[in-house]
Protein backbone atom coordinates (compact mmCIF):
# COMPACT_ATOMS: atom_id res chain seq x y z
CA UNK A 1 0.00 0.00 0.00
CA UNK A 2 0.81 3.51 -0.57
CA UNK A 3 2.19 5.96 2.01
CA UNK A 4 -0.88 8.09 1.27
CA UNK A 5 -3.03 5.09 1.74
CA UNK A 6 -1.55 3.94 4.33
CA UNK A 7 -2.32 7.12 6.33
CA UNK A 8 -5.68 7.75 5.01
CA UNK A 9 -6.42 4.28 6.71
CA UNK A 10 -4.81 4.46 9.85
CA UNK A 11 -6.45 8.34 10.12
CA UNK A 12 -9.79 6.22 9.75
CA UNK A 13 -8.93 3.83 12.31
CA UNK A 14 -8.45 6.49 15.06
CA UNK A 15 -12.00 7.36 14.31
CA UNK A 16 -13.41 4.03 15.07
CA UNK A 17 -10.98 3.09 17.64
CA UNK A 18 -11.35 6.14 19.63
CA UNK A 19 -7.96 8.12 19.47
CA UNK A 20 -9.77 11.13 17.66
CA UNK A 21 -13.21 12.44 17.62
CA UNK A 22 -15.06 14.84 15.66
CA UNK A 23 -15.46 16.85 18.72
CA UNK A 24 -11.38 16.93 18.99
CA UNK A 25 -11.66 19.27 16.33
CA UNK A 26 -15.32 21.07 16.38
CA UNK A 27 -14.53 22.06 19.62
CA UNK A 28 -12.43 24.73 19.16
CA UNK A 29 -13.18 28.05 18.41
CA UNK A 30 -11.71 29.35 15.25
CA UNK A 31 -11.67 33.10 14.21
CA UNK A 32 -10.15 34.87 11.21
CA UNK A 33 -8.99 38.90 11.14
CA UNK A 34 -7.59 40.71 8.37
CA UNK A 35 -4.43 43.01 8.51
CA UNK A 36 -4.82 45.74 5.94
CA UNK A 37 -1.05 46.90 6.10
CA UNK A 38 -0.20 43.23 5.04
CA UNK A 39 -3.08 42.22 3.17
CA UNK A 40 -3.11 38.97 5.71
CA UNK A 41 -6.30 37.20 6.94
CA UNK A 42 -4.98 36.15 10.22
CA UNK A 43 -6.13 33.15 12.06
CA UNK A 44 -6.79 32.54 15.88
CA UNK A 45 -8.05 29.34 17.36
CA UNK A 46 -8.30 28.68 20.89
CA UNK A 47 -8.18 24.77 21.54
CA UNK A 48 -9.97 23.75 24.38
CA UNK A 49 -8.82 20.05 23.41
CA UNK A 50 -5.04 20.81 23.65
CA UNK A 51 -5.69 22.98 26.54
CA UNK A 52 -6.32 19.32 28.65
CA UNK A 53 -3.66 17.62 26.95
CA UNK A 54 -0.94 20.31 27.79
CA UNK A 55 -1.74 20.28 31.35
CA UNK A 56 -1.54 16.17 30.62
CA UNK A 57 1.84 16.47 29.31
CA UNK A 58 2.82 18.97 32.49
CA UNK A 59 1.93 15.81 34.91
CA UNK A 60 3.85 13.48 33.36
CA UNK A 61 6.90 15.78 33.13
CA UNK A 62 9.51 14.03 34.76
CA UNK A 63 7.87 10.76 35.84
CA UNK A 64 9.85 8.36 34.07
CA UNK A 65 6.71 5.75 35.04
CA UNK A 66 4.43 7.86 32.51
CA UNK A 67 6.87 6.35 29.82
CA UNK A 68 7.32 2.56 28.35
CA UNK A 69 9.84 0.53 28.73
CA UNK A 70 12.95 1.74 26.98
CA UNK A 71 10.89 4.77 26.22
CA UNK A 72 13.13 7.82 26.62
CA UNK A 73 10.83 10.51 26.30
CA UNK A 74 6.78 11.26 25.48
CA UNK A 75 7.40 10.54 22.00
CA UNK A 76 9.73 7.78 21.63
CA UNK A 77 8.59 4.85 19.88
CA UNK A 78 7.91 2.31 22.17
CA UNK A 79 5.22 4.83 23.65
CA UNK A 80 3.28 4.58 20.94
CA UNK A 81 3.34 0.79 20.47
CA UNK A 82 2.17 0.18 24.07
CA UNK A 83 -1.08 2.25 22.81
CA UNK A 84 -3.52 0.09 21.72
CA UNK A 85 -5.65 2.45 19.66
CA UNK A 86 -2.52 4.11 18.10
CA UNK A 87 -1.42 3.36 14.71
CA UNK A 88 1.97 3.82 13.62
CA UNK A 89 3.36 3.76 9.72
CA UNK A 90 7.29 2.98 10.01
CA UNK A 91 9.33 5.31 6.62
CA UNK A 92 12.46 5.30 5.06
CA UNK A 93 13.71 8.95 4.41
CA UNK A 94 17.08 9.28 2.50
CA UNK A 95 18.15 6.57 4.37
CA UNK A 96 16.91 7.40 7.47
CA UNK A 97 14.41 5.34 9.72
CA UNK A 98 11.17 7.46 11.33
CA UNK A 99 7.40 6.54 11.76
CA UNK A 100 4.69 8.47 11.47
CA UNK A 101 1.58 8.85 13.79
CA UNK A 102 -1.44 10.82 14.48
CA UNK A 103 -1.26 13.87 17.44
CA UNK A 104 -3.97 13.02 20.26
CA UNK A 105 -5.06 16.39 20.08
CA UNK A 106 -5.17 17.64 16.69
CA UNK A 107 -5.06 21.37 15.06
CA UNK A 108 -6.46 20.06 12.05
CA UNK A 109 -7.76 17.48 10.08
CA UNK A 110 -5.14 15.03 9.34
CA UNK A 111 -2.52 16.35 11.35
CA UNK A 112 0.46 13.85 11.73
CA UNK A 113 4.23 13.73 13.44
CA UNK A 114 6.88 12.44 12.05
CA UNK A 115 9.27 11.16 14.33
CA UNK A 116 12.83 9.99 14.24
CA UNK A 117 12.58 6.05 14.85
CA UNK A 118 15.70 6.81 17.06
CA UNK A 119 16.44 9.00 20.71
CA UNK A 120 18.08 11.99 18.75
CA UNK A 121 17.98 15.79 19.62
CA UNK A 122 15.76 18.13 17.68
CA UNK A 123 18.11 19.48 15.10
CA UNK A 124 17.94 22.00 12.76
CA UNK A 125 19.72 21.12 9.28
CA UNK A 126 20.43 20.77 5.83
CA UNK A 127 20.15 16.49 6.55
CA UNK A 128 16.76 16.83 8.18
CA UNK A 129 15.24 19.62 5.65
CA UNK A 130 16.19 16.82 3.33
CA UNK A 131 14.59 14.16 5.07
CA UNK A 132 11.50 16.55 5.23
CA UNK A 133 11.38 17.40 1.44
CA UNK A 134 11.87 13.97 0.44
CA UNK A 135 8.38 12.95 2.39
CA UNK A 136 7.02 15.77 0.65
CA UNK A 137 7.73 14.69 -2.98
CA UNK A 138 5.78 11.06 -1.43
CA UNK A 139 3.09 13.68 -0.26
CA UNK A 140 2.67 16.40 -1.82
CA UNK A 141 -0.64 17.34 -0.52
CA UNK A 142 0.36 17.66 2.57
CA UNK A 143 2.97 20.53 4.37
CA UNK A 144 5.14 19.39 7.16
CA UNK A 145 6.08 21.97 9.65
CA UNK A 146 9.52 21.95 12.07
CA UNK A 147 9.77 23.24 14.99
CA UNK A 148 13.49 24.60 16.18
CA UNK A 149 16.49 22.66 18.04
CA UNK A 150 16.74 25.83 20.41
CA UNK A 151 15.00 26.77 23.90
CA UNK A 152 13.04 29.32 24.21
CA UNK A 153 13.18 30.05 20.09
CA UNK A 154 9.93 27.85 18.57
CA UNK A 155 10.98 24.33 20.34
CA UNK A 156 8.74 21.71 21.54
CA UNK A 157 9.92 18.39 22.67
CA UNK A 158 14.13 18.90 22.31
CA UNK A 159 15.24 15.45 22.76
CA UNK A 160 13.74 13.67 20.36
CA UNK A 161 13.24 14.90 16.36
CA UNK A 162 10.11 14.92 14.85
CA UNK A 163 8.13 17.25 12.56
CA UNK A 164 4.59 18.00 11.89
CA UNK A 165 2.85 17.48 8.78
CA UNK A 166 -0.71 18.43 7.69
CA UNK A 167 -3.07 17.54 5.05
CA UNK A 168 -3.84 20.29 2.52
CA UNK A 169 -3.59 23.46 4.97
CA UNK A 170 -3.43 27.61 4.08
CA UNK A 171 -1.13 29.26 6.77
CA UNK A 172 -1.32 33.05 6.65
CA UNK A 173 2.76 33.14 6.02
CA UNK A 174 1.41 31.65 1.86
CA UNK A 175 0.02 34.86 0.97
CA UNK A 176 2.33 37.47 2.43
CA UNK A 177 3.57 39.79 0.26
CA UNK A 178 7.08 39.98 -0.68
CA UNK A 179 9.64 42.86 0.01
CA UNK A 180 12.80 41.76 -1.18
CA UNK A 181 13.91 39.65 -3.67
CA UNK A 182 16.68 37.78 -5.58
CA UNK A 183 16.93 34.87 -7.91
CA UNK A 184 19.56 32.48 -8.08
CA UNK A 185 20.21 30.13 -10.21
CA UNK A 186 17.54 27.63 -10.24
CA UNK A 187 16.03 29.06 -7.12
CA UNK A 188 14.19 32.40 -5.92
CA UNK A 189 14.65 34.00 -2.33
CA UNK A 190 12.67 36.58 -1.09
CA UNK A 191 12.45 38.47 2.18
CA UNK A 192 8.46 38.51 3.35
CA UNK A 193 6.28 41.39 4.43
CA UNK A 194 5.45 39.56 7.87
CA UNK A 195 5.89 40.54 11.30
CA UNK A 196 8.86 38.46 11.98
CA UNK A 197 11.96 38.07 9.67
CA UNK A 198 11.05 35.25 7.08
CA UNK A 199 12.56 34.36 3.56
CA UNK A 200 10.86 32.09 1.46
CA UNK A 201 12.70 29.94 -0.94
CA UNK A 202 10.95 28.33 -3.79
CA UNK A 203 13.18 26.03 -6.72
CA UNK A 204 11.94 22.30 -8.76
CA UNK A 205 14.83 21.29 -6.99
CA UNK A 206 15.18 19.93 -3.40
CA UNK A 207 19.30 19.58 -3.53
CA UNK A 208 19.35 23.52 -4.17
CA UNK A 209 17.34 24.16 -0.97
CA UNK A 210 18.77 22.29 1.21
CA UNK A 211 22.06 23.90 -0.25
CA UNK A 212 20.59 27.12 0.56
CA UNK A 213 19.17 26.46 3.93
CA UNK A 214 22.88 25.09 4.87
CA UNK A 215 24.42 28.50 3.53
CA UNK A 216 21.61 30.57 5.42
CA UNK A 217 22.04 28.55 8.12
CA UNK A 218 25.80 29.38 8.63
CA UNK A 219 25.47 33.08 8.14
CA UNK A 220 22.04 32.91 11.10
CA UNK A 221 24.29 30.67 13.44
CA UNK A 222 27.52 32.74 12.36
CA UNK A 223 26.05 35.28 14.54
CA UNK A 224 25.10 33.61 17.36
CA UNK A 225 25.05 29.84 18.28
CA UNK A 226 21.27 30.04 20.09
CA UNK A 227 19.91 31.46 16.42
CA UNK A 228 17.82 28.94 14.71
CA UNK A 229 14.98 28.41 12.18
CA UNK A 230 11.17 27.56 12.57
CA UNK A 231 10.62 26.06 8.75
CA UNK A 232 7.83 25.34 6.30
CA UNK A 233 7.71 23.17 3.57
CA UNK A 234 5.17 22.81 0.62
CA UNK A 235 4.99 21.11 -3.21
CA UNK A 236 3.05 24.53 -4.79
CA UNK A 237 2.34 23.98 -8.75
CA UNK A 238 5.34 21.65 -9.17
CA UNK A 239 7.87 23.55 -6.96
CA UNK A 240 8.82 22.98 -3.74
CA UNK A 241 8.76 26.19 -1.28
CA UNK A 242 10.31 26.82 2.14
CA UNK A 243 9.69 29.07 4.62
CA UNK A 244 12.48 30.02 6.96
CA UNK A 245 11.10 31.64 9.98
CA UNK A 246 13.86 33.48 12.01
CA UNK A 247 14.00 32.79 15.95
CA UNK A 248 16.43 33.33 18.78
CA UNK A 249 15.28 32.72 22.33
CA UNK A 250 16.50 35.99 23.10
CA UNK A 251 13.21 37.71 21.26
CA UNK A 252 10.11 36.57 23.81
CA UNK A 253 6.63 37.43 24.13
CA UNK A 254 6.27 40.47 25.88
CA UNK A 255 4.73 40.42 29.37
CA UNK A 256 1.75 42.09 28.64
CA UNK A 257 0.54 39.22 26.47
CA UNK A 258 1.13 36.49 28.46
CA UNK A 259 -2.21 36.53 30.41
CA UNK A 260 -3.47 34.83 26.22
CA UNK A 261 -0.73 32.34 26.09
CA UNK A 262 2.24 31.90 28.59
CA UNK A 263 3.46 28.47 26.72
CA UNK A 264 6.75 28.67 24.02
CA UNK A 265 5.16 29.82 20.42
CA UNK A 266 5.66 27.32 18.04
CA UNK A 267 6.01 27.45 14.26
CA UNK A 268 2.06 26.88 13.78
CA UNK A 269 1.91 30.38 15.54
CA UNK A 270 4.55 31.86 13.96
CA UNK A 271 3.47 31.06 10.36
CA UNK A 272 0.28 33.51 11.62
CA UNK A 273 -1.86 30.46 13.22
CA UNK A 274 -2.43 31.64 16.71
CA UNK A 275 -3.28 28.44 18.62
CA UNK A 276 -4.62 29.94 22.69
CA UNK A 277 -5.29 27.45 25.35
CA UNK A 278 -8.87 28.45 26.77
CA UNK A 279 -8.67 32.00 28.52
CA UNK A 280 -9.41 31.75 32.89
CA UNK A 281 -11.50 34.48 32.28
CA UNK A 282 -14.62 35.46 30.08
CA UNK A 283 -13.23 38.93 29.53
CA UNK A 284 -10.29 37.65 28.47
CA UNK A 285 -12.00 35.04 25.80
CA UNK A 286 -13.45 38.25 25.05
CA UNK A 287 -10.49 39.64 24.06
CA UNK A 288 -9.52 37.06 21.96
CA UNK A 289 -12.65 37.02 19.96
CA UNK A 290 -12.61 41.06 19.20
CA UNK A 291 -8.77 41.06 19.51
CA UNK A 292 -7.35 37.94 18.52
CA UNK A 293 -5.27 39.21 15.46
CA UNK A 294 -3.88 42.08 16.99
CA UNK A 295 -2.89 40.11 20.10
CA UNK A 296 -1.25 37.38 17.65
CA UNK A 297 0.37 40.02 15.70
CA UNK A 298 1.85 41.26 18.78
CA UNK A 299 2.97 38.32 19.97
CA UNK A 300 4.82 37.56 16.49
CA UNK A 301 6.48 40.55 15.92
CA UNK A 302 7.96 40.49 19.47
CA UNK A 303 9.73 37.46 18.83
CA UNK A 304 10.97 39.29 16.05
CA UNK A 305 15.04 38.83 16.09
CA UNK A 306 15.52 40.87 12.89
CA UNK A 307 14.41 44.92 13.44
CA UNK A 308 15.05 47.88 11.68
CA UNK A 309 17.58 46.84 9.46
CA UNK A 310 16.15 43.97 7.50
CA UNK A 311 17.29 45.29 3.83
CA UNK A 312 20.90 45.41 5.02
CA UNK A 313 20.47 42.08 6.91
CA UNK A 314 18.80 40.59 3.16
CA UNK A 315 21.72 42.00 1.38
CA UNK A 316 24.26 40.53 3.99
CA UNK A 317 22.95 37.08 3.79
CA UNK A 318 23.22 37.44 0.36
CA UNK A 319 26.84 38.41 -0.17
CA UNK A 320 27.77 36.15 2.73
CA UNK A 321 25.84 33.18 0.10
CA UNK A 322 27.63 34.35 -2.87
CA UNK A 323 30.83 34.02 -1.11
CA UNK A 324 29.64 30.00 0.01
CA UNK A 325 28.51 29.00 -3.43
CA UNK A 326 31.46 30.79 -5.67
ZN1 LIG B 1 12.52 9.89 22.61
Amino acid sequence: MELKEQLELIYHNAFENGYLSESKLTDNDRYIFYKFKEDIFYKVQVNHARSKYSDALLDQKGKKTALAKGAQCLICHENSQQKHNLETVNLTLKDHKYFIQLTPFPLYPKHFVVVDRAHQPMEVSPKRLSHLLSLLEQLPDYTVVSNSDRFNAGASILSHHHFQMIHKTDFPIFTAKERMHQSFENIQMSCLNFPIFALKLRTMEPERLTEMMGGLLDYWRGKDDENTFNIIARKNNGYFECYLIFRNPQFLTQPKELIYKSEGVGVIEVCGEGVFPTPTTRDLMGEIQKDGGEILHRIISSLNPIREDFADQFEEMISSLHLNMV
